[in-house]
């Protein structure tokens, strides 16, 4: 059997982390009999750099014709320059579904145990919609004012807007795929996450939505919480929690709160999901900083990768590769600087170290 996925190494330190995935992944199919027939593919800046665009038409064609997408990070510049490429793949290809496990692995070093969550993060609407009107702007003028006409509120005409739109439809979709990941993997709650006490419409929706889907899944309880409120119980009672089901912002910034629970973003994979296509990346950025000096820990990408080989039915070679894993971790010999071993190894050492593991 052979698979054929995209490659989207990115940028910073997506071509160290990704290239580690893709050893790992073609260890453990030699091992399963299988092979992964790898189709690379530029976006972001790199891309922009040859092709003119930070999505290619190529790369695009390419992701819709394998369906299953493996990237490294993509540098956004920040307030200026060009849109984030991650959040227009998502939106492009429709991968509504950000999935984000967070759990501790033996061997890694947290405040907390016994964590075990995964956060459900709707990703194509909210505030990523790329909806804004830019300080000055003439539509931005007319837009002050069709609110001022229509709702008698004032905005300071010197104001940047960006708007948060948020679907009935785009929350029945995302909830119902939360409670059926709880269903499938046999987990017991789901818990909304929102801020309805503010956005009374459009977190209002969200909230009102989930509560309709829930009656759908009496089997998994259900129940939610307040944005701020849920962050303080993630830090101080992580372990109560069990899937959470976010909007885009909130998920994003929940998500990254939880990886630090876990111990960090070194270790934290994800996978996006659409109904047709699925891309696997790890939650970091590019950490530009750390480019080029094989310093970074490959785990949050190899363990997307484990993701990816599930989602493809390979289970027996994801149960082995994340197998090896955790045993380099638990070990703690061969482990990035992160980890904080004795003595730190590089992204690669780590990465043979797995794939001694695999060969056993
Ligand atoms: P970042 O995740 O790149 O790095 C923050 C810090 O986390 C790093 O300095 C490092 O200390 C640590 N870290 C990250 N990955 C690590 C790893 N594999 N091993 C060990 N430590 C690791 O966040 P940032 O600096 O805010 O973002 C840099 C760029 O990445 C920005 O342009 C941002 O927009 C982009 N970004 C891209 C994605 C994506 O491609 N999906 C996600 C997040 C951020």
């Amino acid at each position: 059997m052979e698979y054929s996925v995209t490659l989207i190494p990115g940028d910073g330190v997506g071509p160290e982390v990704t290239r580690s995935a893709r050893m790992c992944v073609d260890a453990i199919a030699r091992k399963h009999k299988f092979s992964v027939r790898w189709d690379e593919q530029l976006a972001g800046q790199t891309a922009n750099e040859k092709f003119g665009n930070v999505i290619p038409e190529k790369t695009l064609r390419s992701a819709k014709k394998n369906r299953i997408i493996m990237k490294g990070p993509i540098t956004t510049p920040v307030g200026v320059g060009f849109r984030s490429v991650n959040v227009e793949l998502r939106q492009r290809l429709d991968l509504f579904a950000n999935v984000r496990p967070a759990r501790i692995f033996p061997g890694v070093e947290s405040r907390y145990s016994d964590v075990n969550l995964v956060v459900v993060r709707e990703n194509t609407e909210d505030l990523y919609a790329g909806i804004e009107f830019d300080i000055g702007g003439k539509d931005t003028e007319e837009l002050i004012g069709f609110i001022k006409r229509k709702q008698g509120k004032s905005i300071r005409e010197d104001s940047a807007i960006a708007i948060k739109p948020i679907s009935k439809f785009g929350s029945k979709r995302i909830v119902e795929f939360a409670f059926d990941y709880a269903e499938h993997n046999k987990r017991r709650k789901v818990t909304a996450v929102h801020k309805a006490n503010i956005m009374k419409f459009a977190d209002g929706l969200f909230l009102k939505t989930a509560q309709e889907v829930a009656k759908e899944h009496p089997a998994v309880e259900f129940e939610d919480r307040i944005v701020d409120n849920m962050c303080m119980q993630l830090v101080t009672k992580p372990e109560q929690y069990d899937v959470l089901v976010c909007p885009n912002l909130y998920g994003d910034i929940v998500s990254d709160l939880c990886s630090g629970i876990v111990g960090g973003l070194g270790v934290a994979p994800s996978a996006d999901i659409g109904r047709e296509y699925a891309m696997f990346e790890p939650v970091h950025g590019s950490a530009p900083t750390h480019a080029g000096k094989d310093e970074v820990n490959p785990t949050a990408t190899i363990l997307s990768a484990v993701m990816m080989l599930d989602h493809i039915g390979e289970h027996k070679a994801a149960k082995d590769l994340e197998g090896a894993v955790l045993e380099v971790i638990r070990e703690k010999k061969k482990v990035t600087y992160d980890l904080m071993p004795k003595k730190p190894v590089g992204t690669m050492e780590m990465s043979e170290e797995i794939i001694r593991k695999i060969d056993g």
